[in-house]
């Protein structure tokens, strides 16, 4: 292939990128897997270019799912990776906590690194030596997940060291032993790399007793991320549905809320009481994994469609998926924008109008449209968007 013919033109999308405020029809140019140009008319200073035309679509900065589950063959409720990443136009995910420190390394040469895999792939890694999420539970079912004795700080220490590339924080169970007020897991995570986030789900897990939700909100510090942030009854709404003052402190203190619908953890009547009153989730992810995929989380699409439907604007919802999520895994300087010189991690969407049913798994609200995945550059390379394209099997009707 000569250089000339290795230039491609996504020409004529909305391109809306929220980190630099940009939002007009224009054209993005990329060459061997970097962008090269952004603008109005870029495609004529590369007439030789390969052109793909997206006029009517939504260009925006390659999206990135913070929560998902993609190891498959390690967690028996992984997903395939590339089903949730660049099938589904979503060039960048992160495995959120399916694997643990002795297992890292093995998910890295089977999947993340492997040539196989299309899509890029960052770590949440649980800090325990052992701990595999699977469809039983079992690492919690034989209390492996909750003895502090499954704790090494000093061999995570050398996991992360050697694998920095890879693992961009952890994802935590703040399980408790003898100590109610602390959790050993959480401590460990923070001792393990101060630098790096910790990402916390609210609420139980089975065979597990987790540290009381007001003491784990204290805990966390800025950059620390809250996953199934809007799920009901987690402990960040009173009574009354009013934010309770350990959440709103932990928010005020920079900690980040994140979706992570999947298959019960999302309501959107939680949701509407947080938006409403100015807490705003600061990423949308899906935790997609085998109980959710088929319904109600489908794709990352749909899930931003969901929040874009609760009256967001358009623009804070790509930013979410852009911007925010890169910089809630450490990431900023390389993805969330579009940027001359960067990595060409770009996605395409369509907006279809008309009437669209959207479940949270508890309850259905009617949205006038949708987003859907039409495809996305990966470092450069074209994927259509062949699962989100067949997913979300809402009926959709059109406007008239
Ligand atoms: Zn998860």
């Amino acid at each position: 292939m000569s250089a000339s013919t290795a230039y491609l033109v996504l020409q004529g999308g909305r391109v809306l990128d929220p980190a630099s405020g940009l939002d007009a029809v224009a054209d993005v140019v990329v060459r061997d897997g970097t962008i090269v140009e952004v603008g109005a008319n870029a495609a004529a200073n590369h007439p030789t270019a390969k052109v793909r035309d997206v006029s009517g679509h939504l260009v925006t900065p390659g999206l990135i799912d913070i929560h998902t589950h993609c190891y498959p063959g390690l967690g028996d409720f992984c997903l395939p990776t590339d089903l949730m990443g660049v099938d589904s136009g979503v060039p960048v995910i992160v495995d959120a906590g399916t694997a643990s420190t002795t297992i890292i390394e093995l998910a890295r040469k089977a999947i993340i690194d492997h040539p196989d895999t299309k899509t890029k792939v960052f770590a949440l890694m649980d800090p325990s030596q052992i701990y595999l999420a699977n469809k039983s539970f079992i690492c919690h079912y034989l209390r492996i997940a909750g003895d502090e004795r499954n704790i090494d700080i000093e061999a995570a220490k050398a996991v992360v060291d050697a694998n920095r590339d890879v693992i961009v924080g952890f994802k935590v169970r703040p399980t408790i032993t003898d100590n109610p007020d602390r959790s050993p897991f959480l401590d460990a995570a923070h001792a393990i790399a101060p630098d790096l986030p910790v990402m916390i789900h609210l609420g139980s897990f089975p065979h597990t007793p987790v540290l009381d939700t007001n003491k784990l909100l204290y805990q966390l510090r800025k950059g620390d991320i809250i996953t199934h942030a809007c799920r009901g009854g987690g402990g960040q709404l009173d009574a009354q549905g009013e934010p309770t003052k350990p959440f709103i402190d932990a928010y005020e203190r920079g900690v980040l809320l994140d979706i992570g619908h999947s298959a019960g953890d999302f309501h959107f009547r939680t949701a509407r009481r947080m938006i409403e009153r100015g807490y705003m989730p600061s990423t949308i992810s899906t935790d997609l994994n085998v109980f959710n995929v088929d319904g109600p989380v489908f794709s990352l699409s749909t899930t931003m469609s969901k929040i874009w439907a609760l009256g967001v604007p358009l623009i804070e919802i790509i930013r979410m998926n852009t911007v925010n999520a890169a910089a809630a895994i450490k990431r900023g300087e390389e993805y969330g924008e579009l940027k001359v010189g960067r990595s060409a991690e770009v996605s395409v969407l369509r907006i279809e109008e008309g009437t669209v049913q959207l479940s949270d798994g508890h309850e259905t609200i009617e949205a006038s449209r949708r987003l859907r995945a039409v495809g996305c550059l990966r470092a450069g390379i074209w994927h259509d968007a062949v699962h989100d394209l067949k997913s979300a099997p809402d009926a959709l009707q059109e406007a008239v």
